[in-house]
């Protein structure tokens, strides 16, 4: 079946999220840029503390727990200023912009990442590496496709397609040969 062309996957995926070396400050300032538009169009609030939030996520392609952006927002306070971020404030934010798509959480991670494609609805699908956790969101209809197939097949309703594959990034393979060893 189709889930198993993980190059097609990889080729179609958009330009900016794939495991290759890129200007990564083009993925923050596009991926902020892009929140701000769809919270105009949509009249949605896109605090300071939101933005923030969606800023440290974008850091990286490595998802964020809770907790880690709950400690960058305490570093990232004034001196002197020692009201506490509690951390409900974090999950409100974090759950303000995985509703309205900006960002997917990662089950197995339980942590969150940015979403390359904001505007359009979609379900997401990520390969994660297990060494370094930088994670890529495919961009493969051919999966929702055959999971809806199977479903219909045997009477299965499906109300959340969480795709996880986890494995060793390019980098990562090369960095540490021995990892790709041994059990698969
Ligand atoms: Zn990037
Ligand atoms: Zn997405
Ligand atoms: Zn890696």
């Amino acid at each position: 079946m189709s889930i198993g062309h993980k190059l097609k996957a990889m080729s179609t995926s958009t330009n900016t999220s794939g495991f290759e070396q890129h200007n990564h400050s083009h993925c923050i300032s596009n991926a902020l840029a892009e929140a701000d538009l769809i919270c105009q169009q949509k009249t949605l609030r896109l605090t300071p503390l939101r933005r923030q939030v969606l800023g440290y996520i974008w850091q990286s392609h490595k998802p964020l727990g809770a907790y880690t952006l709950l400690e960058m927002l305490a570093a990232s306070r004034a001196p002197g200023n020692n009201s506490r971020i509690a951390p409900p404030t974090v999950y409100r934010a974090l759950e303000f912009l995985q509703e309205n798509g900006l960002v997917h959480r990662i089950a197995s991670l339980n942590a969150y990442i940015g979403c390359c494609s904001p505007s359009d609805t979609h379900q997401s699908h990520f390969f994660i590496c297990r060494h370094c956790n930088s994670t890529v969101e495919l961009a493969t209809p051919a999966i929702s496709a055959a999971i809806a197939q199977s479903a219909q097949d045997t009477g299965f309703m499906v109300e959340d397609e969480c795709v996880e594959v986890v494995g060793l990034c390019p980098q990562c393979q090369n960095i540490n040969p021995e990892a790709t060893g041994g059990t698969a």
